[in-house]
Protein backbone atom coordinates (compact mmCIF):
# COMPACT_ATOMS: atom_id res chain seq x y z
CA UNK A 1 0.00 0.00 0.00
CA UNK A 2 1.52 3.47 -0.71
CA UNK A 3 1.36 5.58 2.06
CA UNK A 4 2.32 9.73 1.71
CA UNK A 5 5.84 10.35 3.98
CA UNK A 6 5.33 11.61 7.24
CA UNK A 7 7.78 13.21 9.95
CA UNK A 8 8.09 14.39 13.79
CA UNK A 9 10.31 15.03 16.22
CA UNK A 10 10.12 12.05 18.70
CA UNK A 11 12.03 13.48 21.58
CA UNK A 12 10.84 15.67 23.72
CA UNK A 13 10.86 19.24 23.37
CA UNK A 14 13.48 21.62 24.54
CA UNK A 15 17.39 21.47 25.02
CA UNK A 16 18.37 17.76 25.10
CA UNK A 17 22.05 16.25 24.13
CA UNK A 18 20.37 14.72 20.93
CA UNK A 19 16.84 14.66 18.78
CA UNK A 20 15.41 11.90 16.94
CA UNK A 21 13.64 13.10 14.07
CA UNK A 22 11.70 10.06 12.67
CA UNK A 23 10.18 9.63 9.07
CA UNK A 24 7.39 6.93 7.88
CA UNK A 25 6.13 6.12 4.80
CA UNK A 26 6.66 3.97 1.54
CA UNK A 27 9.31 6.45 0.54
CA UNK A 28 10.70 7.62 3.37
CA UNK A 29 14.46 6.32 2.48
CA UNK A 30 13.91 7.60 -1.17
CA UNK A 31 13.25 11.06 0.05
CA UNK A 32 15.44 11.29 2.75
CA UNK A 33 18.49 10.30 1.00
CA UNK A 34 17.73 13.26 -1.34
CA UNK A 35 19.00 15.26 1.48
CA UNK A 36 21.43 12.74 3.50
CA UNK A 37 25.31 13.37 2.45
CA UNK A 38 27.71 10.31 3.75
CA UNK A 39 29.57 7.51 2.43
CA UNK A 40 26.56 5.52 1.16
CA UNK A 41 23.84 5.97 -0.39
CA UNK A 42 20.94 5.31 1.73
CA UNK A 43 19.06 3.69 -0.38
CA UNK A 44 21.25 1.25 -1.14
CA UNK A 45 21.65 0.13 2.31
CA UNK A 46 20.70 -2.98 4.00
CA UNK A 47 18.13 -2.47 6.67
CA UNK A 48 17.65 -1.60 10.37
CA UNK A 49 21.42 -0.08 9.99
CA UNK A 50 22.87 3.00 11.12
CA UNK A 51 24.82 5.70 9.23
CA UNK A 52 27.07 8.32 9.73
CA UNK A 53 27.00 11.99 7.82
CA UNK A 54 24.93 14.52 7.08
CA UNK A 55 22.14 16.46 6.13
CA UNK A 56 22.28 18.74 3.51
CA UNK A 57 20.22 21.64 2.47
CA UNK A 58 18.03 21.01 -0.57
CA UNK A 59 18.73 23.99 -2.46
CA UNK A 60 22.08 25.02 -1.67
CA UNK A 61 23.26 21.36 -0.21
CA UNK A 62 24.76 23.41 2.52
CA UNK A 63 25.06 21.04 5.50
CA UNK A 64 22.80 21.29 8.40
CA UNK A 65 23.67 19.19 10.92
CA UNK A 66 26.05 16.06 11.49
CA UNK A 67 23.80 13.04 11.89
CA UNK A 68 23.40 9.36 12.91
CA UNK A 69 20.92 8.18 10.14
CA UNK A 70 18.84 4.16 11.13
CA UNK A 71 17.07 3.28 8.35
CA UNK A 72 14.67 0.57 9.13
CA UNK A 73 12.34 -1.17 6.00
CA UNK A 74 8.74 -2.70 6.36
CA UNK A 75 7.66 -4.60 7.90
CA UNK A 76 10.05 -5.04 11.12
CA UNK A 77 9.30 -1.13 12.25
CA UNK A 78 6.93 0.13 14.27
CA UNK A 79 4.53 1.94 11.76
CA UNK A 80 5.17 -1.50 9.37
CA UNK A 81 5.78 1.03 6.62
CA UNK A 82 9.69 1.86 5.60
CA UNK A 83 11.01 4.56 8.62
CA UNK A 84 14.46 6.83 9.10
CA UNK A 85 15.60 7.80 12.23
CA UNK A 86 17.56 11.08 12.00
CA UNK A 87 19.60 11.43 15.29
CA UNK A 88 20.94 14.77 15.00
CA UNK A 89 22.10 17.66 17.57
CA UNK A 90 19.50 18.41 20.29
CA UNK A 91 18.85 22.39 19.78
CA UNK A 92 16.04 24.02 18.38
CA UNK A 93 18.08 25.07 15.18
CA UNK A 94 19.12 22.09 13.57
CA UNK A 95 15.68 20.25 14.56
CA UNK A 96 13.89 22.98 12.91
CA UNK A 97 16.69 23.16 9.54
CA UNK A 98 15.96 19.35 9.16
CA UNK A 99 12.53 19.57 9.83
CA UNK A 100 11.82 22.65 7.04
CA UNK A 101 14.40 20.39 4.64
CA UNK A 102 12.31 17.61 4.87
CA UNK A 103 8.97 19.51 4.02
CA UNK A 104 11.05 20.99 0.89
CA UNK A 105 11.22 17.43 -0.54
CA UNK A 106 7.91 16.60 0.17
CA UNK A 107 7.01 14.97 3.53
CA UNK A 108 4.37 16.37 5.65
CA UNK A 109 4.32 16.88 9.45
CA UNK A 110 2.44 13.98 11.28
CA UNK A 111 -0.45 14.76 13.01
CA UNK A 112 -0.52 13.64 17.20
CA UNK A 113 -0.81 9.83 17.37
CA UNK A 114 -0.05 9.63 13.31
CA UNK A 115 2.87 6.62 13.44
CA UNK A 116 1.12 5.02 15.97
CA UNK A 117 -2.09 4.82 14.21
CA UNK A 118 -0.50 3.63 10.75
CA UNK A 119 1.20 0.53 13.58
CA UNK A 120 -2.58 0.05 14.44
CA UNK A 121 -4.27 0.24 10.59
CA UNK A 122 -1.58 -2.02 9.36
CA UNK A 123 -2.39 -3.93 11.98
CA UNK A 124 1.06 -3.80 13.81
CA UNK A 125 -0.95 -3.35 17.27
CA UNK A 126 -4.34 -3.58 18.30
CA UNK A 127 -5.96 -0.91 19.88
CA UNK A 128 -5.79 -1.84 23.58
CA UNK A 129 -2.27 -1.49 22.68
CA UNK A 130 -1.80 1.84 21.00
CA UNK A 131 -3.75 3.67 23.41
CA UNK A 132 -1.34 1.88 26.48
CA UNK A 133 1.04 3.85 24.45
CA UNK A 134 -0.85 6.94 25.48
CA UNK A 135 -0.49 5.91 29.03
CA UNK A 136 3.46 5.35 28.81
CA UNK A 137 3.98 8.65 27.68
CA UNK A 138 1.83 9.90 30.80
CA UNK A 139 3.02 7.59 32.75
CA UNK A 140 3.99 9.46 36.22
CA UNK A 141 5.51 6.25 38.52
CA UNK A 142 7.83 3.58 37.11
CA UNK A 143 5.13 1.67 38.11
CA UNK A 144 2.49 3.40 36.13
CA UNK A 145 4.32 3.08 32.97
CA UNK A 146 4.86 -0.97 34.17
CA UNK A 147 1.34 -0.84 33.92
CA UNK A 148 1.10 0.68 30.69
CA UNK A 149 3.37 -1.82 29.45
CA UNK A 150 1.49 -4.64 30.11
CA UNK A 151 -0.93 -3.62 28.62
CA UNK A 152 0.78 -2.41 25.18
CA UNK A 153 2.83 -5.85 25.77
CA UNK A 154 -1.11 -7.34 24.73
CA UNK A 155 -2.18 -8.40 28.00
CA UNK A 156 -5.46 -7.07 28.41
CA UNK A 157 -5.58 -7.81 24.75
CA UNK A 158 -5.24 -11.53 25.07
CA UNK A 159 -7.40 -11.71 27.78
CA UNK A 160 -10.34 -10.34 25.89
CA UNK A 161 -9.94 -12.85 22.92
CA UNK A 162 -10.01 -15.41 25.24
CA UNK A 163 -13.50 -14.29 26.32
CA UNK A 164 -14.53 -13.53 23.08
CA UNK A 165 -13.68 -17.41 22.11
CA UNK A 166 -15.55 -18.40 25.67
CA UNK A 167 -19.26 -16.23 24.42
CA UNK A 168 -18.14 -17.05 20.54
CA UNK A 169 -18.58 -20.77 22.01
CA UNK A 170 -21.19 -20.14 23.66
CA UNK A 171 -22.99 -18.50 20.59
CA UNK A 172 -22.64 -21.62 18.20
CA UNK A 173 -24.71 -23.84 21.42
CA UNK A 174 -26.97 -21.13 21.00
CA UNK A 175 -27.18 -21.06 17.20
CA UNK A 176 -27.72 -24.52 17.37
CA UNK A 177 -30.89 -24.48 19.30
CA UNK A 178 -31.71 -21.82 17.22
CA UNK A 179 -31.60 -23.02 14.26
CA UNK A 180 -32.31 -27.20 14.81
CA UNK A 181 -35.42 -26.90 17.68
CA UNK A 182 -36.32 -30.27 16.55
CA UNK A 183 -33.53 -31.25 18.43
CA UNK A 184 -35.22 -30.08 21.38
CA UNK A 185 -32.16 -29.91 23.83
CA UNK A 186 -33.16 -26.56 24.96
CA UNK A 187 -33.10 -27.39 28.67
CA UNK A 188 -28.97 -28.55 28.82
CA UNK A 189 -28.49 -25.64 26.30
CA UNK A 190 -29.91 -23.14 28.97
CA UNK A 191 -27.63 -24.70 31.49
CA UNK A 192 -24.57 -24.84 29.59
CA UNK A 193 -25.08 -21.17 28.69
CA UNK A 194 -26.22 -20.09 32.50
CA UNK A 195 -22.55 -21.51 33.29
CA UNK A 196 -20.83 -19.93 30.85
CA UNK A 197 -22.19 -16.37 31.13
CA UNK A 198 -21.83 -16.91 35.32
CA UNK A 199 -17.91 -17.62 34.36
CA UNK A 200 -17.36 -14.58 31.68
CA UNK A 201 -19.13 -12.32 33.67
CA UNK A 202 -17.13 -12.94 36.78
CA UNK A 203 -13.88 -12.39 34.30
CA UNK A 204 -15.15 -8.98 33.55
CA UNK A 205 -15.90 -8.13 37.03
CA UNK A 206 -11.84 -9.21 37.99
CA UNK A 207 -10.74 -6.92 35.45
CA UNK A 208 -13.25 -4.17 35.93
CA UNK A 209 -11.63 -4.76 40.38
CA UNK A 210 -8.33 -3.41 38.54
CA UNK A 211 -9.65 -0.36 37.37
CA UNK A 212 -9.65 1.69 40.38
CA UNK A 213 -6.07 0.56 41.00
CA UNK A 214 -5.37 1.42 37.13
CA UNK A 215 -6.94 4.98 37.97
CA UNK A 216 -4.50 5.25 40.56
CA UNK A 217 -1.15 4.67 38.99
CA UNK A 218 -2.13 6.11 35.78
CA UNK A 219 -3.19 9.33 37.15
CA UNK A 220 -2.11 9.83 40.86
CA UNK A 221 -4.11 10.04 43.87
CA UNK A 222 -5.88 13.18 43.93
CA UNK A 223 -4.55 14.88 47.11
CA UNK A 224 -5.45 18.06 49.02
CA UNK A 225 -3.67 19.49 52.01
CA UNK A 226 -5.97 21.17 54.50
CA UNK A 227 -5.57 23.02 57.78
CA UNK A 228 -5.98 26.20 59.65
CA UNK A 229 -2.78 28.79 59.06
CA UNK A 230 0.06 28.43 60.46
CA UNK A 231 0.08 24.84 61.47
CA UNK A 232 2.77 23.41 58.90
CA UNK A 233 1.05 22.66 56.00
CA UNK A 234 3.87 24.49 53.47
CA UNK A 235 6.13 22.85 55.82
CA UNK A 236 4.53 19.39 54.86
CA UNK A 237 4.39 20.12 51.17
CA UNK A 238 7.94 20.84 51.36
CA UNK A 239 9.20 17.75 53.26
CA UNK A 240 7.16 15.72 50.68
CA UNK A 241 8.51 17.19 47.23
CA UNK A 242 12.28 16.49 49.12
CA UNK A 243 11.95 13.06 50.32
CA UNK A 244 9.74 11.97 47.30
CA UNK A 245 12.23 13.16 44.09
CA UNK A 246 9.27 14.99 42.74
CA UNK A 247 8.27 12.95 39.46
CA UNK A 248 7.75 13.30 35.71
CA UNK A 249 6.41 16.91 34.92
CA UNK A 250 3.08 17.14 32.78
CA UNK A 251 3.90 17.36 29.07
CA UNK A 252 3.83 20.42 27.86
CA UNK A 253 0.71 21.11 25.77
CA UNK A 254 -1.22 19.48 28.82
CA UNK A 255 -1.00 21.68 31.13
CA UNK A 256 -4.20 22.04 33.82
CA UNK A 257 -5.42 24.91 35.39
CA UNK A 258 -4.62 23.88 38.39
CA UNK A 259 -1.67 23.39 39.40
CA UNK A 260 -0.01 20.00 40.74
CA UNK A 261 2.91 18.29 41.51
CA UNK A 262 3.40 14.76 41.74
CA UNK A 263 5.37 12.96 44.55
CA UNK A 264 6.35 9.53 45.04
CA UNK A 265 5.38 7.86 48.26
CA UNK A 266 6.83 4.12 48.35
CA UNK A 267 6.02 3.48 44.71
CA UNK A 268 2.55 5.38 44.97
CA UNK A 269 1.86 8.24 43.34
CA UNK A 270 0.47 11.12 44.68
CA UNK A 271 -0.60 14.19 43.09
CA UNK A 272 -0.77 17.67 45.09
CA UNK A 273 -3.50 19.74 43.90
CA UNK A 274 -3.72 23.22 44.08
CA UNK A 275 -0.31 23.32 45.25
CA UNK A 276 0.11 27.00 44.16
CA UNK A 277 -2.55 27.70 46.84
CA UNK A 278 -0.47 25.98 49.62
CA UNK A 279 2.77 27.49 48.25
CA UNK A 280 1.73 31.24 47.58
CA UNK A 281 -1.37 31.88 50.30
CA UNK A 282 -0.72 31.30 53.68
CA UNK A 283 -4.24 31.00 54.36
CA UNK A 284 -5.46 28.07 52.37
CA UNK A 285 -8.96 27.30 54.31
CA UNK A 286 -10.15 30.72 54.05
CA UNK A 287 -8.44 31.92 51.09
CA UNK A 288 -10.50 28.99 49.04
CA UNK A 289 -13.65 29.67 50.64
CA UNK A 290 -16.27 26.86 51.77
CA UNK A 291 -17.19 26.78 48.51
CA UNK A 292 -14.14 26.71 46.70
CA UNK A 293 -12.76 23.73 49.23
CA UNK A 294 -16.04 22.27 48.97
CA UNK A 295 -14.83 21.83 44.87
CA UNK A 296 -11.65 20.47 45.92
CA UNK A 297 -12.67 18.15 48.20
CA UNK A 298 -14.90 16.08 45.97
CA UNK A 299 -12.10 15.46 43.70
CA UNK A 300 -9.89 14.56 46.37
CA UNK A 301 -8.80 10.71 46.81
CA UNK A 302 -6.81 11.57 49.57
CA UNK A 303 -7.46 14.45 51.98
CA UNK A 304 -3.94 15.20 54.72
CA UNK A 305 -5.13 17.33 57.00
CA UNK A 306 -3.33 18.98 58.98
CA UNK A 307 -3.69 20.53 62.84
CA UNK A 308 -1.33 21.80 65.07
CA UNK A 309 -0.12 20.22 68.82
CA UNK A 310 -0.03 24.27 70.31
CA UNK A 311 -3.71 24.89 68.98
CA UNK A 312 -6.79 23.52 70.51
CA UNK A 313 -9.53 22.83 68.08
CA UNK A 314 -12.00 25.49 66.89
CA UNK A 315 -14.84 25.86 65.06
CA UNK A 316 -13.23 25.74 61.99
CA UNK A 317 -11.76 22.30 62.57
CA UNK A 318 -15.72 20.91 63.21
CA UNK A 319 -16.80 22.39 60.53
CA UNK A 320 -14.14 21.28 57.74
CA UNK A 321 -14.29 17.74 59.64
CA UNK A 322 -17.64 17.96 58.25
CA UNK A 323 -16.63 19.22 55.22
CA UNK A 324 -14.72 16.08 54.98
CA UNK A 325 -17.34 13.27 56.08
CA UNK A 326 -17.12 11.45 52.94
CA UNK A 327 -13.43 12.01 52.08
CA UNK A 328 -10.43 9.58 52.89
CA UNK A 329 -8.75 11.84 55.68
CA UNK A 330 -5.15 11.09 57.32
CA UNK A 331 -5.38 13.77 60.17
CA UNK A 332 -1.78 14.59 60.75
CA UNK A 333 -1.10 16.75 64.76
CA UNK A 334 1.83 19.00 64.00
CA UNK A 335 4.47 20.84 65.58
CA UNK A 336 4.36 18.18 68.75
CA UNK A 337 7.89 19.33 69.96
CA UNK A 338 6.04 22.48 71.44
CA UNK A 339 4.29 21.93 74.40
CA UNK A 340 0.37 20.81 73.62
CA UNK A 341 -2.69 22.94 73.95
CA UNK A 342 -4.75 20.26 71.61
CA UNK A 343 -7.57 17.74 73.28
CA UNK A 344 -6.67 14.88 72.05
CA UNK A 345 -9.29 12.59 73.29
CA UNK A 346 -11.92 15.40 71.55
CA UNK A 347 -10.33 14.95 68.55
CA UNK A 348 -9.98 11.53 68.40
CA UNK A 349 -14.46 11.45 69.15
CA UNK A 350 -14.32 14.12 66.04
CA UNK A 351 -12.52 12.22 63.45
CA UNK A 352 -13.42 8.73 64.64
CA UNK A 353 -11.55 5.63 62.43
CA UNK A 354 -9.18 8.04 60.83
CA UNK A 355 -5.84 7.64 60.83
CA UNK A 356 -4.17 9.91 63.01
CA UNK A 357 -0.23 10.48 62.77
CA UNK A 358 1.66 13.02 64.77
CA UNK A 359 4.48 14.81 63.24
CA UNK A 360 7.26 17.42 63.85
CA UNK A 361 8.48 18.76 60.85
CA UNK A 362 10.46 21.11 62.10
CA UNK A 363 12.17 18.47 63.96
CA UNK A 364 12.07 15.93 60.79
CA UNK A 365 9.84 13.73 62.91
CA UNK A 366 6.63 11.35 61.55
CA UNK A 367 7.13 11.89 58.61
CA UNK A 368 7.68 7.89 57.74
CA UNK A 369 4.53 7.02 59.89
CA UNK A 370 2.22 9.14 57.22
CA UNK A 371 4.13 7.22 54.28
CA UNK A 372 3.13 3.86 55.99
CA UNK A 373 -0.38 5.28 56.94
CA UNK A 374 -0.72 6.20 52.85
CA UNK A 375 0.49 2.96 51.54
CA UNK A 376 -1.84 0.88 54.42
CA UNK A 377 -4.91 3.33 52.93
CA UNK A 378 -4.18 2.17 49.20
CA UNK A 379 -2.71 -0.70 49.64
CA UNK A 380 -0.82 -0.69 46.34
CA UNK A 381 2.56 -2.84 48.00
CA UNK A 382 0.41 -5.96 47.32
CA UNK A 383 -0.53 -5.65 43.94
CA UNK A 384 1.71 -8.33 41.45
CA UNK A 385 1.82 -5.99 38.30
CA UNK A 386 3.97 -8.66 36.36
CA UNK A 387 0.51 -11.00 36.37
CA UNK A 388 -2.05 -10.71 34.52
CA UNK A 389 -3.64 -7.45 32.62
CA UNK A 390 -5.07 -4.18 34.12
CA UNK A 391 -7.58 -1.99 32.99
CA UNK A 392 -6.98 1.78 33.30
CA UNK A 393 -8.84 3.50 30.52
CA UNK A 394 -12.39 5.09 30.39
CA UNK A 395 -13.61 3.76 27.36
CA UNK A 396 -12.39 0.47 28.31
CA UNK A 397 -13.72 0.69 31.57
CA UNK A 398 -17.21 1.36 29.80
CA UNK A 399 -17.07 -1.13 27.16
CA UNK A 400 -16.65 -3.54 29.73
CA UNK A 401 -19.53 -2.65 31.98
CA UNK A 402 -21.92 -2.97 28.73
CA UNK A 403 -20.59 -6.18 28.35
CA UNK A 404 -21.03 -7.48 31.41
CA UNK A 405 -24.22 -5.78 31.61
CA UNK A 406 -25.16 -7.67 28.51
CA UNK A 407 -24.13 -11.14 29.42
CA UNK A 408 -26.58 -10.73 32.71
CA UNK A 409 -29.52 -9.76 30.32
CA UNK A 410 -28.48 -12.85 28.72
CA UNK A 411 -28.76 -14.94 32.41
CA UNK A 412 -31.43 -13.07 33.61
CA UNK A 413 -33.41 -13.58 29.66
CA UNK A 414 -32.90 -17.96 30.51
CA UNK A 415 -34.31 -17.66 33.81
CA UNK A 416 -37.38 -15.47 32.73
CA UNK A 417 -37.47 -18.72 29.87
CA UNK A 418 -37.44 -16.06 27.11
CA UNK A 419 -36.85 -17.68 23.92
CA UNK A 420 -32.99 -18.47 23.28
CA UNK A 421 -32.81 -16.65 20.17
CA UNK A 422 -33.62 -13.59 22.16
CA UNK A 423 -30.95 -14.15 24.13
CA UNK A 424 -28.74 -14.64 21.48
CA UNK A 425 -28.95 -10.80 20.61
CA UNK A 426 -27.62 -9.82 24.25
CA UNK A 427 -24.30 -12.41 23.55
CA UNK A 428 -23.52 -10.74 20.53
CA UNK A 429 -24.05 -7.58 22.26
CA UNK A 430 -21.15 -9.01 24.83
CA UNK A 431 -19.47 -9.95 21.91
CA UNK A 432 -19.38 -6.45 20.38
CA UNK A 433 -18.51 -4.35 23.13
CA UNK A 434 -15.49 -6.75 24.24
CA UNK A 435 -14.60 -6.42 20.71
CA UNK A 436 -14.12 -2.77 20.51
CA UNK A 437 -11.81 -3.02 23.37
CA UNK A 438 -9.13 -4.20 20.94
CA UNK A 439 -10.38 -2.48 17.90
CA UNK A 440 -12.85 -4.96 16.07
CA UNK A 441 -15.48 -3.12 15.00
CA UNK A 442 -14.86 0.28 15.95
CA UNK A 443 -16.13 3.64 13.98
CA UNK A 444 -13.69 5.16 12.09
CA UNK A 445 -14.61 8.34 13.69
CA UNK A 446 -13.65 7.00 17.21
CA UNK A 447 -10.15 6.05 16.41
CA UNK A 448 -9.33 9.39 15.22
CA UNK A 449 -10.70 10.50 18.35
CA UNK A 450 -8.12 8.46 20.36
CA UNK A 451 -5.24 8.82 18.37
CA UNK A 452 -5.70 12.96 18.25
CA UNK A 453 -4.80 12.39 22.06
CA UNK A 454 -1.32 11.43 21.52
CA UNK A 455 1.80 13.39 21.62
CA UNK A 456 3.25 14.87 18.42
CA UNK A 457 6.27 12.22 17.27
CA UNK A 458 4.47 8.86 18.76
P1 LIG B 1 1.09 26.76 56.82
O1 LIG B 1 0.64 28.17 57.01
O2 LIG B 1 0.08 25.79 57.33
O3 LIG B 1 1.54 26.47 55.45
O4 LIG B 1 2.36 26.56 57.82
P2 LIG B 1 3.91 26.64 57.44
O5 LIG B 1 4.40 25.36 56.93
O6 LIG B 1 4.15 27.83 56.60
O7 LIG B 1 4.51 26.81 58.89
C1 LIG B 1 4.20 27.92 59.73
C2 LIG B 1 5.32 28.15 60.74
O8 LIG B 1 5.41 27.03 61.62
C3 LIG B 1 6.68 28.28 60.10
O9 LIG B 1 7.39 29.24 60.78
C4 LIG B 1 7.30 26.92 60.29
O10 LIG B 1 8.71 26.97 60.34
C5 LIG B 1 6.73 26.48 61.60
N1 LIG B 1 6.60 25.04 61.75
C6 LIG B 1 6.16 24.15 60.83
N2 LIG B 1 6.21 22.90 61.34
C7 LIG B 1 6.68 22.99 62.59
C8 LIG B 1 6.95 22.04 63.64
O11 LIG B 1 6.74 20.83 63.53
N3 LIG B 1 7.43 22.53 64.82
C9 LIG B 1 7.67 23.86 65.01
N4 LIG B 1 8.14 24.24 66.18
N5 LIG B 1 7.44 24.76 64.04
C10 LIG B 1 6.94 24.35 62.86
ZN1 LIG C 1 2.19 27.85 54.23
Amino acid sequence: METDTITAVATPPGEGGIAVIRVSGSDAVGKVSQIYKGKNNLRDVSSHTVHYGYMVHPETSERIDEVLVTVMRAPRTFTREDVVEISCHGGMVPVKEILEALQTIGIRMAEPGEFTKRAFLNGRIDLSQAEAVIDLIRAKTDRAAKVALTQHEGKLSHLIQKLRSEILETLAHLAVNVDYPEYDAEEMTSQYVMERCSYIEGEIERLLQTAKQGKIYREGIATVIVGRPNVGKSSLMNALTQENKAIVTDIPGTTRDVIEEYVNVRGIPLRLLDTAGIRETEDIVEKMGVERSQQELTRADLVLWVLSHVEGLTEDDKRLMEQMKQNQVIVIVNKTDLPRELDLDELKRLIGERPLITTSMKEDRGLDDLERAIESLFQLGRVELHEGAYVSNARHIHLLKTAKQSVGEVKMGIEAGMPLDMVEIDMKNAWQSLGEVIGDAVAEDLIDQIFANFCLGK
